[in-house]
C-alpha cells in the first residue's frame, strides 16, 4: 500500500506540474556516462562504439525514442518513446535500454525536493 500511495503521489505531482521532467537526456554506455544533451526535437544523437555498434536516438517534443540500432534483437526500438507524459507509466520508466550494445538512454526528471532556478 505504501508503494501504491507513493506512485499516486508521484503521478499527482506530475500532473500538477510540480515535478518537472527536465528537457534533458543522458546516455550511458557500459555503465559510464557517455553524454547528456538538452532535448532538441527532431534532432538525433548518435552513439558510436569502437566495436561498430551504432545507436541513433531521435529527440521529440518532451522525450525521445531509439530511431535505429545495430543490435540483433531491436528490443530498444520496440520499447518506444519516453516522454514527459508517459515515463511514469512505462515499465522501464525514463529508460530506453539496448542490452546488446550496452546503451542506456534516460530522460532526466527533477526531484521535487530541489528548486531549480528558472533562468
Ligand atoms: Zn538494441
Amino acid at each position: 500500500m505504501v508503494v501504491l500511495a507513493a506512485g499516486v503521489l508521484v503521478g499527482y505531482k506530475v500532473y500538477t506540474g510540480r515535478q518537472t521532467a527536465r528537457d534533458e537526456i543522458a546516455v550511458y554506455v557500459n555503465g559510464s556516462l557517455y553524454m547528456t544533451s538538452p532535448l532538441r526535437p527532431g534532432e538525433d544523437l548518435t552513439v558510436t562504439q569502437e566495436d561498430g555498434s551504432i545507436n541513433v536516438i531521435r529527440m521529440v517534443d518532451g522525450g525521445f525514442f531509439m530511431q535505429s540500432s545495430t543490435c540483433q534483437n531491436q528490443d530498444c526500438i520496440y520499447q518506444g518513446a519516453v516522454t514527459q507524459e508517459n515515463w511514469n507509466r512505462r515499465i522501464l520508466g525514463t529508460h530506453v535500454i539496448c542490452l546488446p550494445n550496452r546503451v542506456d538512454v534516460m530522460l532526466l526528471v527533477d526531484s521535487t525536493d530541489t528548486e531549480v532556478p528558472d533562468v
